[in-house]
């Protein structure tokens, strides 16, 4: 692992304005940064900003923060949320794991995973090895000549059958999108897994 910087943004706007990769509950970043995949020089992390919340007044409000346990357990979320969410990963990581971090998790294609393969998600125009290789659980529809990855969120799929949407915010300010319009194909550019994937995201609702 090698060494970064590690600050606590204060409010929204400081974390927008400072470079650097966000850490939510760590559970998918920090097993990338040892792995060397990722290696962010600055890292943030954004626990304490006002980014939580269940809200079920109007239809259903999750803040990017709420960890996966919690909104499982939820009266409120619809069951399709919480069968994905109790579906996914482990008791103990989901209690840390947060909503907004499962959804921008990055794929477990075995490639990405280990720098001493080529893969075109990690290092563009490298080569994909799982078109001939390891593929078992990868993707059959939507697929490229370039990547054959899934994206690896359970409840990302309820979210989308559900219609949900996700709110984005950047420095010139916030935009609602459905969550169906938010990630991408493959295509020739597999790097991209996001739209305005520079965008950070705050919360979906
Ligand atoms: C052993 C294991 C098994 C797993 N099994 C499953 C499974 O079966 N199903 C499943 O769906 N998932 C599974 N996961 C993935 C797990 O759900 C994710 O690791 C977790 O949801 C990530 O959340 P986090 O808060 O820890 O994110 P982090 O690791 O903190 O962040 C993940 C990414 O999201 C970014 N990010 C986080 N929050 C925000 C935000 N608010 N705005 C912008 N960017 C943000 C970070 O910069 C980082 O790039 C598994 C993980 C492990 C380790
Ligand atoms: S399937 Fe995608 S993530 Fe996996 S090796 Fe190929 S390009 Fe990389």
């Amino acid at each position: 692992m090698r060494p970064f910087e590690l600050t606590a943004p204060a409010t929204l706007d400081a974390a927008l304005a400072t470079p650097g990769t966000f850490l939510a509950g760590g559970t998918t970043l920090v097993d990338l940064m040892k792995l060397n995949v990722l290696t962010p020089q600055h890292v943030l992390d954004i626990n304490e900003l006002p980014l939580r919340g269940i809200d079920t007044s109007d239809g259903l409000r999750i803040g990017a923060l709420e960890r996966m346990a919690d909104i499982a357990a939820h009266p409120g979320v619809y069951p399709a949320i919480s069968r994905a969410l109790l579906l996914s990963a482990s008791q103990q990581l989901r209690n840390m794991a947060s909503i907004g971090g499962n959804l921008l998790q990055r794929t477990r294609c075995t490639y990405f995973r280990d720098v001493a393969t080529p893969c075109n998600k990690r290092e563009p125009g490298s080569g994909c090895p799982a078109l001939t290789g390891a593929n078992r659980m990868h993707a059959l529809l939507g697929t490229s000549d370039h990547c054959v990855a899934t994206h690896a969120s359970d409840v990302a799929v309820a979210l989308v059958a559900l219609d949900a949407e996700i709110t984005l915010r950047s420095e010139d300010g916030e935009r609602v999108v459905a969550l169906a319009d938010f990630y991408r194909l493959p295509g020739n550019t597999p790097h991209t897994a996001r739209r305005g994937s520079t965008t950070r995201r705050r919360t979906w609702r």
